[in-house]
């Protein structure tokens, strides 16, 4: 026998530990004598015997924690690659296709992961390049297809850039706006700094049903975001982004409210929520609010970088119970906090342990999350990114660095199988990560952060990975205990 790769196990109070499996998803308390038995498991043979012993390891073994052999444990995680792989083609949602309307940008944020020289080009898509997006589009949804992936599902479009709504971009985004969703039946979103959305809301009022949401960055009070979310000659943008988030929810749009959180604005949240409570903006349904650490993809050092496993001390310092806050302000946490720890939040949550099943990625109704074999989008050939100088990118961050394009769409569409074959890369194909216990809350990393420190899509950056779900546990401790021990 052989313990699984992919346990870990926490201490909490009275000798007792968590023992979880991000392969399987389960999670269980376990006293000391448990654990110590687990310990052993590959230098003591079964004492068939012994009643309790047969017990102990029924258990180990249905819950994912011990294995006959590596072998084993490779096969099973093969088969939920494979079922994983089968969801995701057979997903009601089908690809995101992210278009920049341009480069150009208003702002001056000084933490921007994109650098302001890209914001010094102005073009903005013409109809020509427009159409010709179009047609690139409809190629990609016919290639999927082909492979058997999306067909029949839901594609949605996201406006971003630059800062997609500008007043120079207005023909650009009125004619892709259109077309998306009368010629494709696209689903809309937009990432916009939000300082030009009152002269869009008139184009976007009748695709209103259409439209997931506005993402908009609000960094703080006032006089906080007014020091970040800056224009190109220093003026602060509060007030204006203020009016369009009340304009929006008024009329009925989602707005996902963004902050991005270094050292320098963290200690302002408290001030920011009450703000949130305070405009009313937590009571409309369709208000979200995603406080997530300032990042970029590169190893330069960011100055006063918070990692999200900080993120999340503070937030537990300053909010106390987190499940409550999320609720309140239908918050969403960090680029990967969520993802890393859901499928332990939703078990802890559940209350509710014959819900859980042996493998509770493809067959447990109670898990709604499921094992990560790909941290994102751009891993799954699922995102496909249109940048204004004509080319497409697999990751929509990676716009602008033409080395990283996987094809154009103009002058002609042509994707290139081998680059773009680059970003099809899970956890099983990199070393580190297939033999890291964590894997399958993590997914490997951001592709394009380990591309660009590490050189390689397969060599990961785990962004504290590790330190996240610890301080998780460690915060949640009592609710684990509440459920007593195995
Ligand atoms: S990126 Fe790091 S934490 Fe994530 S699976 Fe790979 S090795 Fe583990
Ligand atoms: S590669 Fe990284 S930046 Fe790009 S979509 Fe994935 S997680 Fe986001």
């Amino acid at each position: 026998m052989i313990k699984s790769t992919y346990n870990s196990i926490h201490p909490i109070n009275n000798g007792n530990y968590i023992l979880i499996n991000s392969l399987s998803g389960a999670v269980d308390v376990v006293d000391g004598l448990v654990k110590e038995r687990l310990d052993r498991i590959e230098q003591t043979n079964l004492q068939r015997d012994n009643q309790d012993e047969v017990e102990l390891l029924t258990f180990f073994k249905k819950r994912g924690y011990i294995f006959h052999s590596l072998a084993e444990e490779q096969q099973i995680l093969f088969k939920v690659k494979d079922a994983m792989e089968k969801m995701t083609a057979k997903s009601k949602w089908g690809m995101t296709f992210n278009v920049c309307t341009t480069y150009a940008c208003n702002l001056r944020c000084p933490y921007c992961y994109q650098g302001h020289q890209i914001h010094d080009h102005n073009h903005a898509l013409d109809s020509d390049e427009i159409t010709k997006m179009f047609e690139a589009i409809t190629q990609i949804i016919k290639m999927e297809e082909n492979r058997g992936r999306f067909i029949g599902a839901q594609h949605r479009m996201v406006l971003y850039g630059g800062e997609p709504l500008l007043p120079q971009t207005k023909n650009t985004v009125k004619e892709v706006v259109e077309r998306a969703v009368n010629e494709y039946g696209f689903r809309m979103c937009a990432i916009t700094n939000g300082t030009f959305l009152h002269q869009f809301l008139d184009i976007f009022q009748p695709y209103r049903d259409q439209w997931d949401f506005f993402q908009i960055s609000l960094d703080g009070p006032k006089a906080v975001h007014d020091k970040r979310r800056i224009m190109a000659g220093g003026q602060g943008t509060f007030d204006r982004i203020v009016q369009n988030i009340d304009m929006a929810l008024e009329r009925g749009f989602a707005v996902a409210t963004r902050t991005n959180v270094n050292k320098e604005n963290l200690g302002h949240l408290v001030e920011l929520a009450n703000f949130i409570e305070q405009k009313g903006w937590n009571k409309f349904p369709h208000f979200g609010w995603q406080v997530t650490p300032v990042t970029n993809h590169f190893s330069e050092p960011m100055p006063d970088h918070l990692p999200e496993h900080e993120l999340l001390i503070a937030l537990y310092e300053m909010f106390g119970d987190l499940d409550s806050f999320i609720d309140k302000y239908n918050a969403r946490l960090g680029s990967v906090i969520n993802m890393r720890t859901s499928r332990i939040r939703n078990t802890i949550r559940s209350f509710d342990w014959s819900r859980m099943d042996d493998m509770d990625a493809c067959t447990s109704s109670g898990v709604t999350s499921v094992p990560h074999f790909k941290e994102c989008s751009a891993r799954e050939q699922r995102f496909y990114s249109f940048g204004t100088e004509g080319l497409i990118y697999a990751c929509p961050d990676s716009v602008g660095r033409a080395e990283t394009a996987v094809g154009s769409f103009s002058p002609k569409y042509e994707l290139n199988s081998e680059a773009h074959q680059q970003w099809d890369r899970g956890i099983t194909d990199s070393k580190e990560c297939t033999e890291c216990s964590i894997s399958l809350f993590c997914g490997g990393g951001c592709a394009y952060a380990n591309l660009m420190r590490n050189g390689d899509i397969t060599k990961p950056y785990c962004n504290y990975a590790n330190e996240t779900i610890d301080v998780y546990i460690k915060h949640n401790k009592h609710l684990f205990e509440e459920l007593g021990t195995v």
